[in-house]
């Protein structure tokens, strides 16, 4: 057994178990000439809540999308009712100060400087390029194969040369064949998004600019007894850390660090005659998860966000553990960072997932080889009931 027992009313206000109670209704075909008025709340729960799936369920073990502890729902209820634009800080004077506060708070666990929020680690990752680009004059990317789509992106908006490295079998960058780095700035990954792997943090310094996507498994920082598997990033240049996966958070919520902030700046501020204070960044009207972000942390504290993230992870090696143990499964991993994937002996991936209750796991490919994929970001997941389901289909 996980030694921490979760609290299950951080999650649960709408029982997932009663979803099925909702009264089924039809959504107009077409844009209402008259308004429904309060009509609308029906439908729409029945909608919105009845068909959702609900990622603390017992059975969600799939993605990297985290269910939120409600003190994150209320605060992005009012948030919504309030509106702030964190473009324009005279509108928004708290909810400036609270994403400068969660800035500073965490900037300390990557040995960054500074940094802002931004909707994802996809703007996040295009934002540190974007400065690397400008400030090195640098007009090539080199990242390993199992990086993130968003680096492609980048590169393509950004104009730059993108270099994809050969990977090791676990998936992360294959050190032997990372090219001459002098003109190039490298991405290096805390976390691959199919299998978790960590990048070899020795290769930071070696180019012009180094940056680190840890989107994913950036959260393990926040943690006493895995903090150390990222030993080396606080040499980076700037980091990528999507706080909607592992750090609990309501979607669009990231964060882009930078070891030289203020340089950093330069790069990415833009004024202009109706905007009191210069707009850095890409985006422009922007919405205040920081102050999600920032009441998650005074919820829970240093030691229980080390708690939350950490409990996820052993989960995750319990299951790692279990799977070890049924004959029919070939494991390809142990989760360093909450990732598990594997696969049946005897049936196509395929086959076995579409045997099992949706969003139990997701798949990926590694080297051309497909494989079940397992995140263990819901606390509420029930790894006996989920090997339970497995052993049940591979009977
Ligand atoms: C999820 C992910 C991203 C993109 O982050 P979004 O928040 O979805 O935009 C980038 N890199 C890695 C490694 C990821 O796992």
């Amino acid at each position: 057994m996980n030694d921490f027992k979760f609290n299950e009313n951080l999650y649960k206000a709408v029982d997932f178990i009663t979803k099925e109670k909702f009264e089924k209704v039809i959504l107009p075909q077409e844009f209402p000439k008259k308004g429904l008025g309060e009509n609308t709340l029906k439908i729409m729960a029945s909608k919105v809540l009845g068909e959702a799936t609900y990622l603390d369920s017992p059975l969600v073990f799939a993605h990297m999308d985290p269910p939120t502890p409600w003190i994150a729902w209320a605060m992005a209820l009012w948030n919504a009712r309030l509106n702030q634009n964190l473009l324009h800080k005279e509108l928004s004077p708290f909810a400036t100060q609270a994403e400068e506060s969660v800035i500073d708070w965490i900037k300390g666990f990557f040995g960054m400087d500074g940094g802002h929020m931004c909707s994802g680690s996809s703007i996040a990752n295009l934002t540190a390029l974007w400065v690397a680009r400008d400030t090195k004059n640098i007009d090539t990317i080199v990242a390993s194969e199992s990086s993130h789509i968003s680096i492609d992106k980048a590169a393509k908006i950004l104009n730059m040369k993108l270099i994809k490295v050969p990977i090791n079998n676990d998936g992360s960058i294959d050190k032997k064949s990372v090219p001459n780095l002098k003109n190039a700035c490298l991405v290096l990954n805390a976390g691959t998004t199919c299998s978790g792997a960590i990048d070899d943090f020795s290769l930071i310094g070696q180019a012009k600019w180094t940056h680190i996507d840890a989107a994913y498994a950036g959260a393990l920082k926040f943690t006493s007894e895995y903090s150390n598997i990222l030993n080396g990033i606080e040499k980076a240049d700037s980091i990528s850390l999507s706080a909607h996966k592992w750090l609990y958070q309501p979607k669009d919520s990231a964060i882009v660090l930078f070891k030289d902030n203020k340089k950093a700046k330069e790069v990415m501020s833009f004024g202009s005659d109706y905007l009191s204070s210069a707009n850095i960044g890409i985006q422009g009207s922007k919405g205040a998860n920081g102050v999600v972000l920032l009441a998650t942390l005074l919820y829970f504290g240093k030691e229980g966000i080390d708690r939350l993230i950490a409990y996820s992870l052993k989960n995750a090696l319990l299951f790692y553990d279990k799977l070890k143990e049924i004959e029919q499964i070939e494991v390809f991993n142990k989760p360093i960072c909450g990732i598990t994937l594997f696969r049946p002996k005897n049936m196509a991936v395929n086959e076995f997932l579409s045997k099992l209750p949706k969003g139990m796991f997701s798949k990926c490919k590694i080297k051309d080889k497909e494989f079940v994929r397992s995140v263990a970001l819901n606390p509420m997941a029930d790894i006996d009931e989920i090997v339970k389901f497995v052993n049940n289909v591979l009977k």
